[in-house]
């Protein structure tokens, strides 16, 4: 049979990347040919998010008892939380030939860039740094350390964007996720051999 695909949507935290993911999967056609792994981190729940749906909530200490174990494809420390992607929820879905969907940071789509070549990425960014500004500050990040530490560490992550396959640009929601759709229907197709 043939195995399925890893698809990896990153970008930095603010670019609206986690909505977009989110929305992906209330479209059929993508929901029947694509799973969505479920991370791992050690951040606390934060409210409306469920167990198992939004991430499996882990101590530290049992985070870094699996890591150990080897339960994870890769990890990442993102603004002093460890997550993870579990590695055989990916290995499963491929090997039922289906295709993987991923939503993690830019330094862990490395990770998963330099373990699987022909996995496709997908990097979503604002408009401009002053947009993502704007977006962060209305998520309440206040904080202007923390802010400023956040379009440091985006800026960063911007310079990595010619190592990714598709870039999306997140100025208008319903755009955006226009354009991820079809980006990701015609990857599937690819694969499908249509
Ligand atoms: P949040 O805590 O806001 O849900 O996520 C913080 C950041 O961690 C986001 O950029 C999110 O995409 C990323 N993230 C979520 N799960 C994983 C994972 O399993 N691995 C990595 N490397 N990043 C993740």
């Amino acid at each position: 049979m043939k195995k399925g695909k890893i698809i990896v949507i990153s970008g930095p935290s603010g670019s609206g990347k986690t909505t977009l993911y989110k929305k992906l999967l209330d479209d059929k056609e993508i929901k029947k040919r694509i799973v969505k792994i479920v991370s791992f981190t050690t951040r606390p729940r934060r409210e409306g998010e469920r167990r198992g749906r939004d991430y499996v909530f882990a101590s530290p200490k049992m985070f870094e008892r699996k890591k150990k174990a080897g339960h994870f494809l890769e990890t990442e420390k993102v603004f002093g939380h460890c997550y993870g992607t579990p590695k055989k929820k990916v290995q499963d879905v491929l090997d039922r030939g289906k295709n993987v969907l991923l939503c993690i940071d830019v330094k862990g789509a490395r990770t998963i860039r330099d373990k699987f070549p022909k996995a496709v990425t997908i990097f979503v960014r604002t408009p401009s740094l002053k947009v993502l500004a704007c977006r962060l500050k209305e998520r309440g990040s206040e904080d202007k350390d923390v802010l400023r530490m956040r379009l440091k560490i985006a800026r960063k992550e911007l310079k990595e964007i010619k190592k990714y396959d598709h870039v999306i640009i997140n100025s208008r929601l319903q755009t955006a996720y226009t354009r991820l759709n079809r980006v990701i229907k015609d990857e599937i197709a690819k694969e499908e051999g249509n």
